[in-house]
């Protein structure tokens, strides 16, 4: 058994996998799930603070055209601007892309680098934009931590942080790295279904014995602590969306990362 304070980290991914049926999170995830680092990076710097349906209209329109980092280094911005109109900062987008690309080829000879240091220094590339790109561009352990993940984590009671970077500085500590790439997929995708900004389901959720929150509305408490959902201009997907009391549960094999990388280079991961 893995636990870090109260939380059994093994079995609460188990039951999260069960639940949405995505299959044995320690399969490696790219033997399911492969994906071009370039594209993770480009839809992952794509889907800040834009919603995962304009993220993945965007990264697909994108990438038609321009599918590598030479074609998008010799793009104009002009030329990128209307393609990615639907997301957030398009403009600031359409400038930085181009540069990012140009970085790529000049100092990294086409490949998108493989560690974090690299990676942060790139033009409009954060720690949750990095940590996708190892995990989901080349399987290596990291932890994205977006809205999602961030809110969950608080309310599980692994953490008690203000923000995503804070919490996670605090999972790199606190967990055990063969955790570390299976988290964010599952965490995003319970905070997609169940454990929402608004309206959190714990009636229904098949880890809510592993939950402090849960565990403490179960008992008529209050819950232990202010939901620190996210902060200022972190991940506007399904942020403020009330939650429906009623309603199917989304379950998926290979779970979008939007807003998070969150899927393909459809991943926002904005979160
Ligand atoms: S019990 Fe409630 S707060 Fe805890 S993970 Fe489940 S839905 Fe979220």
């Amino acid at each position: 058994m893995s636990r870090t304070g109260a939380i059994d980290w093994e079995r609460l991914l188990d039951g999260l996998a069960g639940f949405y049926g995505t299959g044995d999170w320690r399969v490696p995830y790219l033997r399911n799930h492969a994906e071009d680092p370039f594209q993770v990076l480009i839809g992952t710097i794509l889907s800040q603070r834009t919603r995962d349906e304009a993220t993945d209209r965007a990264s697909a329109a994108l990438f038609a055209r321009f599918p590598d980092a030479t074609s998008l280094a010799r793009a104009d911005p002009g030329e990128i601007e209307p393609i990615i109109r639907a997301t957030g900062f398009y403009r600031t987008k359409a400038r930085i892309l181009p540069k990012v690309a140009r970085e790529i080829l000049d100092r990294f000879a086409g490949q998108v680098p493989r560690t974090l240091p690299e990676l942060t220094a790139l033009p409009g590339v954060g720690p949750k934009t990095a940590n996708c790109v190892l995990v989901f561009g080349y399987g290596i352990p990291g932890v994205p931590v977006d809205t999602h993940v961030h809110r969950i984590a608080n309310r599980l009671g692994a953490v008690r942080t203000r923000t995503p970077e804070e919490t996670e500085a605090k999972l790199r500590r606190i967990l055990d790295r063969r955790f570390w790439i299976p988290l964010n997929p599952l965490l995003l995708q319970h905070g997609q279904n169940l454990c929402r900004p608004i309206g959190p389901r714990c009636e229904i959720c098949p880890i809510a014995l592993l939950c402090r929150t849960g565990r403490a509305r179960a008992a008529g408490r209050p819950t232990p602590r202010p939901e620190d959902a996210r902060r200022p201009g972190q991940g506007v997907r399904s942020v403020g969306r009330p939650a429906p009391t009623r309603g199917p549960v989304r379950r998926r094999t290979a779970p979008s990362r939007s807003s998070g990388r969150s899927a393909s280079p459809r991943a926002s991961r904005s979160r």
